[in-house]
């Protein structure tokens, strides 16, 4: 049998290095669980970074892709197929918006959220040609195109990519009179992650997302809310918006919308935004597709009871209650985060982000170090509470080691 030592010095060998996962080699998976090459258990309390909202292989959406697989799995949009309709329909439904425009992965997304914003600058508020400005948060991850790093503040994300798209103000995160100060007669509009992840889990101030509603609403600009990894369950509400009772203009979904088995992404809204649109104006080969749309459509069935909301709000209250007990003995610095989803600050002479992890591993628990002695911790929704207490027991006696 292969080894895990044998497979990652393979990986090692014949990949670019633009990952250092830690050194376990996963071979099957089911619910909260991963099983390694040598058939060691862990825990999943990272999730794919939300992309596993609903954990491995879940009954319902891998019924869902294995019926389609039988049917049909591509079309391209040249042609119309039967599960498209019904599935942009039912997000729309669930986003309360009434358009869906499908891509694949959440750059994609983001990507499609700014030559929106840009088209009804141009077409629809009336910005001169080629001015159009677009607001965003300093420490933001949007993903990796060029466009996107572009408008990045972290220097591994951005060096060496230029030369950069114009066209985008940095404004820091939570300064509700610093993008009052930024907002301007061409900007289109303020594109935000309401709670941000890979920064660290860092939830806004209160009242900062309402600010950023009435403030874009007032002066004819788009909200467009980046919810690919807070939204659809995470932070127990459908959205991170509705924390604060906020719809924006524009919902940028993926990750868990492809319920871990197909990457499936979209940008929802209403009809006086993505109805600029004309034929060839935009698109995607496999955005839509009908796998991608049976477990999508699934998905938002399985949200559509608000159960998996429920829970992790639920769990989330324990997983916070916990993380605060850990607070103030030296070790754990802060605790941040909204529902199944914290950021935990580690005192760094206890060790890196990356040491804590390597430890919860040997321990049997997969977490994610973010920015050096930060550990980010989402585990499926689907956890037991059972589980989520044992993994919170490795992470006690780590810390106490
Ligand atoms: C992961 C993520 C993205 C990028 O998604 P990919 O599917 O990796 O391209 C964009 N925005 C946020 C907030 C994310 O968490």
């Amino acid at each position: 049998m292969v080894t895990s030592a044998e497979l990652i010095a393979s990986s090692d060998a014949h990949s670019a290095h633009n990952y250092h996962p830690l050194p376990v080699v996963v071979s099957t998976a089911d619910g909260a669980w991963m099983t390694d090459v040598e058939g060691k258990r862990y825990l999943d309390m990272l999730a794919g970074y939300s992309a596993l909202n609903f954990g491995h292989g879940h009954p319902r959406l891998v019924a869902a892709a294995k019926a389609q697989l039988d049917r049909v799995t591509l079309t391209s949009r040249a042609f119309h197929h039967e599960r498209f309709a019904e599935f942009c329909a039912a997000l729309g439904e669930l986003c309360g918006k009434e358009m869906v425009l499908p891509m694949n992965t959440g750059a994609e997304a983001v990507e499609t959220a700014v030559k929106t914003a840009r088209k009804w600058g141009y077409r629809v508020k009336g910005v001169p040609d080629g001015r159009a400005k677009i607001v965003v948060a300093e420490n933001n991850f949007h993903g990796r195109t060029t466009t996107i790093v572009s408008f990045s503040t972290d220097e591994e994300a951005r060096a060496d990519f230029g030369p950069y798209t114009p066209g985008f103000e940095i404004v820091p995160y939570g300064d509700l009179a610093a993008l009052e100060a930024a907002v301007d007669e061409d900007t289109v509009a303020v594109l935000l992650e309401p709670v941000q992840g890979e920064a660290g889990v860092l939830v806004p101030p209160a009242g900062y997302l309402a600010g950023v509603r009435e403030l874009t609403r007032s002066r004819n600009v788009l909200f467009v809310a980046d919810e690919i990894q807070s939204g659809l369950g995470r932070t127990g509400a459908t959205f991170a918006c509705a924390h604060e009772d906020v719809v924006p203009d524009m919902y940028v979904l993926g990750k868990a919308l492809g319920g871990g088995v197909v990457p499936v992404s979209a940008v929802v809204a209403d009809r006086d935004v993505l109805g600029v649109y004309r034929p060839g104006e935009h698109g995607s080969t496999f955005g839509g597709n009908p796998l991608a749309c049976a477990v999508g459509l699934e998905v938002v069935a399985m949200l559509r009871t608000g159960e998996y909301q429920e829970r992790a709000r639920e769990l989330g209250e324990h997983l916070h209650r916990e993380l605060g007990l850990l607070t103030g003995e030296g070790v754990v610095r802060e605790v941040r985060g909204r529902g199944l989803w914290a950021g935990v600050d580690i005192d760094p002479a206890h060790g890196t982000g990356r040491e804590i992890s390597e430890r919860l591993m040997e321990r049997g628990v997969l977490v994610k170090d973010t920015h050096g002695s930060t550990l980010r911790i989402a585990p499926p929704l689907v956890i037991s509470k059972e589980d989520l207490d044992w993994g919170l027991d490795q992470l006690r006696a780590v810390l106490a080691g």
